[in-house]
């Protein structure tokens, strides 16, 4: 299609300000699904985006929309999850994008991540079409919102779209302004292919299934092309679109996005970013790409069978290919067995990482505690980047150690800013900025330690703030911070998977705390389990699990069989996520407890 009459555009939110609606809507008048195949929230695919109803992927679809005017356009819209943890997402979607929707809940107004996605979009050089939903709400407030969008984001918002992504009112005036107020694609057809990945995953019959945007030239099936990263050459066996249903077609053009299957045996061959080209005509340059994503929590993954261990390394492998944002290396744990050192965007993400594992490839999983990665520089001048509490190098070889510090904003109401004040406070936050966007709306900025922010700020803040307070943060830098290595001991043997690196000035509260959460998480066994926190030599907290004595099988008296089966069974679920240490079985939770003490 003539590049004039395509249009590509995100939709861009905060989490529950309908962007995943809106497109359902969209979807519904362009006639893009029947009734019978509408269900709420087609997008979210995944059955894990479902229950949670959250966006987790971002998705492409390819609308036909016949304008006011006559015209028939190709809409290719992009719903991106809202998330703080997924914003990686939002970045590479808005990079196959010229326009951008700017949903904003009028009953709530702009949230952190609503100001975050827009400065996204901004830097990226999109249009974008503010668009106010939820207006059937009776505490919808149009006034106020538009206002909010011109002092906060700094957008005029006089072409403001007003309206209800649940009863469809007002949407087609979105279809509108998308036609007539963003750009076009300026890529030429006849130039040399340059496609830019910007997702890919793996199905279990098609094999490597790759979403990619054509900004010049053509692709076509049986076309040989090249990975320009890697230089490797595949043959293109088929190519098309998603409808949302996938369709197949002959080519591509440039200005459209489009999936394409190659003869690609190898998942880690396809980079998210790469640039694709015809090996027989190649393009001499690659496009952009992307900027290499940052972990900011780390955590081990071990495997409850031990046996399972390559069958791990093999869903990571291709679970990566869906999710580039996180990483993963060998690691052993003389507690655990072998495993994996995985790095994530965040908390949701390690859940969300380790739930997809579970579900989709069929483990069952141990994470260990997570946290951030120092720069240790050592006595002798050395520097180490340590993620893992147990490769902490010996006090006494340390001279410094620098800790990874985010700078945080917090929108909030005026009246929930003292609360949010103290615990900002307690997680060792230093004040940057304080401002009222609006008479009764306040944005705060703080430094904090990501050390802090990774264990349970986000609950914390939304508790405080009975739901009233947004959150958006970036790594901003470091400081120098005493630092010091926390070990558990279960039995008297400390368990490496369970150490800590804590503040030194909240070590022994953290230390008590954490014992005590852990007498309740480890079930009792048939002895007694001393559970120790230790700094060093010097223990700092002890709790015990007394014994219990429970044989099931004996109170069934050798009588009924298929009873004994169950009763056996059922000890066996139990022990689902839960890893035997010594003679201890210690559960899944125990090892995140470090997350409920905060
Ligand atoms: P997302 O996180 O931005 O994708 O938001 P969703 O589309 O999942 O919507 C979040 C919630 O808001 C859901 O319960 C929707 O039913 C609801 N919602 C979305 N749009 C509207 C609207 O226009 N009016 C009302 N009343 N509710 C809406
Ligand atoms: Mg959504």
């Amino acid at each position: 299609m003539d590049p004039k009459y395509i249009r590509n555009f995100a939709i861009i939110a905060h989490i529950d300000h309908g962007k995943s609606t809106l497109s359902d809507r969209l979807l519904e008048m362009t006639g893009s699904l029947t009734a019978r195949e509408m269900q709420a929230q087609v997008l979210d695919a995944m059955d894990l985006e479902r229950e949670r109803g959250i966006t987790i992927k971002a998705h492409s679809v390819r609308m036909m929309y016949t304008a006011r005017d006559g015209q028939t356009y190709q809409l290719n819209l992009i719903d991106t999850p809202g998330h703080v943890d997924f914003s990686y997402e939002v970045s590479r979607s808005l990079a196959s994008c010229e326009g951008a929707l700017l949903v904003v809940d009028a009953s709530q107004g702009v949230e952190a991540q609503t100001l975050a996605n827009a400065y996204l979009a901004i830097n990226n050089g999109l249009e974008i079409i503010p668009v106010i939903n939820k207006i059937d709400l009776p505490s919808a407030d149009i006034p106020r919102t538009k206002e909010m969008i011109e002092q906060a984001v700094g957008l005029p918002a006089d072409h403001a779209v007003p309206v209800s992504a649940k009863t469809g009112l007002g949407v087609d005036e979105i279809l509108e302004s998308i036609v007539h107020l963003l750009p076009h694609p300026k890529g030429h057809s006849d130039a040399p292919l340059q496609a830019l990945i910007f997702d890919s995953w793996f199905d279990a019959y098609r094999g490597v299934i790759v979403l990619a945007r054509i900004i010049n030239g053509r692709m076509y099936k049986g076309q040989k092309i090249k990975l320009m990263s890697n230089g490797k050459v595949f043959d293109i066996e088929n190519l098309g679109v998603l409808t949302p249903k996938p369709v197949e077609i002959e080519s591509l053009s440039a200005g459209e996005v489009g999936f394409f299957v190659a003869t690609i045996k190898n998942v880690a061959d396809t980079k998210i970013g790469d640039t694709v080209t015809d090996a027989n005509h190649p393009a001499t340059g690659m496009l952009p790409g992307f900027e290499d994503i940052k972990s900011m929590v780390f955590a081990g993954l071990y495997t409850v069978d031990s046996h399972e261990h390559t069958l791990l390394r093999d869903a990571l492998e291709k679970l990566r290919l869906n999710d580039s944002s996180f990483f993963f290396e060998p690691e052993s744990s003389a507690a655990l067995g072998f495993g994996f050192r995985c790095g994530f965007l965040g908390l949701l993400h390690m859940e969300i990482i380790q739930e997809r594992l579970e579900r989709e490839f069929n483990l069952d999983l141990i994470t260990t505690a997570p946290g951030v990665r120092y720069k240790i520089t050592m006595t002798d001048g050395s520097v180490l980047e340590v993620d893992n509490p147990s490769r902490w190098p010996d006090v006494t070889s340390i001279e410094k150690i620098e800790e990874p510090i985010i700078t945080a904003m917090i929108m909030t109401n005026e009246e929930y800013v003292g609360g949010i004040l103290k615990l900002v406070e307690e997680k060792r936050g230093k004040q940057k900025n304080f401002e009222y966007i609006t008479p009764t709306r306040v944005m705060l900025t703080y430094e904090l330690p990501l050390n802090e922010i990774v264990l349970d700020f986000y609950d914390r803040l939304k508790s405080v703030s009975r739901g009233y307070a947004s959150l958006d943060y970036h790594l901003t830098g470091t400081w120098v911070s005493p630092m010091v290595k926390m070990d558990i001991l279960v039995s008297g043997e400390p368990v490496d998977a369970l150490s800590i690196i804590v503040h030194r000035d909240v070590a022994y509260e953290r230390g008590k705390a954490l014992v005590h959460k852990m007498k309740e998480l480890i079930p009792r066994q048939m002895f007694e389990v001393a559970i120790q926190a230790a700094i060093g030599s010097k223990i700092v907290a002890r709790e015990t699990v007394t014994a219990i004595r429970k044989n099931v099988i004996a109170k069934c008296y050798g009588g009924d069989i298929s009873r004994k089966r169950k009763l056996l069974e059922k000890q066996k679920e139990g022990k689902k996520r839960m890893k035997r240490i010594g003679k201890v079985d210690i559960p899944q939770e125990a090892f995140l407890a470090v997350l409920k003490i905060g």
